[in-house]
């Protein structure tokens, strides 16, 4: 059995053995070694105010159903975040196995590294690094028999009825494609099953949150929609430009995404989307994963960011797209998020996204700090705000396979 303890919630048992990341190797003397952030522990339980009884059922609704979040980031970083370049120069992430054997979910949209992907350039979004990411991942992941890649969805399921965990190979943007619309073949051969159409600066395909002018998708932008629908890979615009969402829905005959966004009508930053581009998302029959990053979700109801100020965006987003069309991208990493944050800045213009009302900053979201505390939190309010069995079953992965259903 999993032993229960203050550190994690006890979830039924999973394949999870003890593996860490490169044990096939000796750190020190093959890699470099750096000291990482604890997967467990990070932060104490999030007291959610929920009687025994709503405990129960919350766990239970966790180990039964299909839990997916359609926006994480797995991997461990170092303890001491001023290492972080050097880390990630190493070309060498490490996967948080042991926290997400914890955390009850079966399904993880892993957004590599790709933005921060420095390997050879301190820019990121290279070609080569997201080559070097991928292949190095891969080759950690085939060491150990707990996370398999998701291909299919029959490998949601599988993993699933094994007590494993699935990884879904995923990009926040396309700017490493170039001018090449067969890389995307490439990187679906790789496993990647979603990819993004701009980050916040603009590429070849079309323009990100942060631009002032959005010329909307280009030709090649079309093409390249195209591609995805025909290849069955995932169109993720959330942190596209609104008009290059709105271009994205007419051109794709798929399903668009918002992988990881909130509402602008709550909180208006250019990383929030205003009403019509959610809507234009559920009108192609997509789902928006509810973001939890940092600073991203606020609201004025709750303007210290926690899980409570994200709710609010998960209500908002009900209301005006309909229950099955939203679910949750939390945007999670084991280590200090703001401190990354603020060591990528510049170069993931996260200041000009977060462009809005002045707010307090927290040094993490309370509820929502790291992978393994997400679900249990969000089904624990789901549950204590009188939501049905059906609907948070619906919100927390039912949504997601239906929409993978008709993409993939
Ligand atoms: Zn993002």
């Amino acid at each position: 059995m999993t032993p229960s303890n203050e550190f994690a919630v006890d979830f039924r048992e999973t394949r999870y053995k003890g593996y860490k990341s490169y044990s096939y190797l000796k750190g020190g003397s093959d890699y470099d070694e750096f000291e990482l952030a604890p997967e467990l522990g990070r932060m104490p339980l999030y007291d959610l105010g929920l009687d025994a009884e709503q405990h129960e059922r919350t766990r239970t609704l966790v180990d039964d159903n299909i839990i997916i979040s359609l926006h994480d980031h797995p991997q461990v970083f170092p303890q001491d975040m001023t290492q972080v370049r050097d880390y990630i120069r190493t070309g060498r992430e490490h996967t948080g196995y042991e926290g997400l054997s914890r955390s009850g979910m079966t399904a993880v949209f892993d957004n590599l590294m790709d933005g921060t992907a420095c390997v050879t350039s301190k820019c990121g979004w290279k070609w080569d690094d997201i080559i070097y990411d991928i292949g190095m991942r891969l080759s950690d992941i085939s060491h150990q028999d707990y996370v398999r890649i998701a291909y299919s969805l029959e490998d949601i399921t599988r993993a699933h009825d094994q007590g494993e965990l699935a990884l879904v190979l995923s990009l926040e943007a396309s700017t490493p494609i170039e001018n090449e619309v067969d890389r995307i073949d490439i990187l679906y051969g790789l496993g990647v099953r979603q990819m993004g159409i701009a980050y916040s600066e603009a590429n070849t395909l079309g323009s990100g949150l942060k631009e002032r002018g959005d010329g909307g998708l280009t030709a090649f932008g079309r093409r390249a929609v195209e591609r995805m629908n025909s290849l069955g890979m995932a169109i993720d615009v959330s942190h596209s430009g609104d008009r290059t969402c709105m271009d994205t829905y007419e051109q794709s005959s798929k399903p668009v995404l918002i992988t990881h966004a909130g509402a602008r009508a709550l909180w208006p930053t250019p990383r929030m989307k205003p009403d019509e581009v959610l809507r234009g998302c559920a009108e192609t029959g997509g789902v928006i994963g509810i973001e939890a990053a940092p600073h991203t979700t606020l609201s004025d109801a709750h303007p210290l960011h926690s899980l409570e100020s994200v709710m609010d965006h998960f209500s908002y987003c009900v209301d005006l797209m309909g229950i099955d069309h939203v679910a949750f991208g939390p945007d999670t990493l084991y280590g200090d998020h703001v401190a990354l944050h603020k060591t990528f800045a510049a170069s993931l213009g996260v200041h000009d996204a977060q462009n809005g009302p002045s707010y307090e900053e927290v040094p993490y979201v309370a509820g929502l700090e790291n992978p393994t505390e997400c679900f249990f939190n969000i089904v624990g309010w789901l549950v204590k705000n009188g939501y049905s069995d059906e609907d948070i079953k619906k919100v927390t992965g039912g949504n997601i396979m239906r929409v993978l259903g008709q993409i993939w």
